[in-house]
């Protein structure tokens, strides 16, 4: 049974050899973020932040970083990959609350597509197939959640593509590592916008945005676009309906596969 990746647009044939890097990479990786969350407390505790961004550099070239998206991008690109002749989706335990033995909301919501889906039931018997449906809703169900629908690629490559993980503020490993030393996690192709007359001042978008974008200012939103990843999670639960996603000015794509989804809706 062959699995795929994306190439130029395409869905392609993985290879065995990106299979099985994949899968190696999926048995080490409680090893792995154990290690990487000992070395980022340790320089943390130092104070050693440029330390942490070098690092950070050189070791996210190889192990997975990731793009944040919407939830509708997520949604469109599991219709996008609905075309396959056998589902190429599956779902297994969040790998960083796996590795460091800590829980936080839901536990099953590392959601492995395409070449992934072989490497990482390989590597853990948990893992379960979805249907197309079952996987959209779900996706809808973590965005309730607050959690942030990332596309994971190892390489920095686009073509290595395997995984659209959930990510939360509190355990998620590569979200406090970016937070922590940066070039782990990348902005989508959408950014928010904001009516202000519309604003009610409820505070919301204040909680539901793990990036820190929104503040409250004398009662009104106010958002800093720099650090505003496109999730899209403030826009859905805003009391004012004064918030809207749009497509991101010079939006350079990095993992998620806008030419083969279409950039179709935000
Ligand atoms: S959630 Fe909407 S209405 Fe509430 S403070 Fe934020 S922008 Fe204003
Ligand atoms: S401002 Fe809204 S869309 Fe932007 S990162 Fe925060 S929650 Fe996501």
């Amino acid at each position: 049974m062959t699995f795929h990746k994306v190439r130029n647009g395409k869905l392609v044939p993985a290879g065995r050899f990106q299979v099985m890097v994949d899968n190696f990479y999926a048995r080490n990786e409680p090893m792995i973020l154990r290690v990487l969350d000992a070395t980022t407390r340790f320089f943390l505790r130092l104070r050693a932040r440029p330390v942490l961004m070098l690092l950070s550099r050189v070791i996210g070239s190889v192990i997975p970083t990731g793009e944040v998206v919407t939830t509708e991008r997520a949604v469109n690109f599991i219709d996008a990959i609905s075309v396959l002749d056998r589902t190429e989706i599956a779902v297994g335990p969040c790998m960083c609350q796996k590795a460091l033995g800590k829980r936080n909301g839901t536990y099953i919501k590392d959601m492995v597509i395409l070449y992934g889906v072989e490497a990482y039931k390989m590597a853990y018997p948990e893992y379960r197939d979805l249907s197309p449906e079952e996987a959209k809703g779900l996706l809808r169900q973590f965005h309730d959640e607050g959690l942030i629908p990332t596309f994971y690629s190892c390489l920095r490559s686009s073509g290595w593509i395997y995984a659209i993980c959930n990510c939360e503020g509190k355990i998620c490993f590569p979200f406090r590592a970016h937070q922590a030393a940066g070039a782990v996690m990348f902005p989508g192709p959408d950014i928010v916008t904001l009516n202000s007359e519309k604003c009610t001042g409820c505070g919301t978008c204040v909680e539901r945005c793990h990036f820190g974008a929104n503040t409250l200012v004398n009662s009104s939103s106010e958002v800093n676009l720099a650090k505003c990843y496109g999730c899209g999670l403030c826009v859905t639960t805003c009391t004012g309906l004064a918030r809207e996603m749009v497509n991101r000015n010079g939006y350079s794509c990095r993992y998620y596969p806008i030419d083969l989804v279409g950039n179709v809706s935000a």
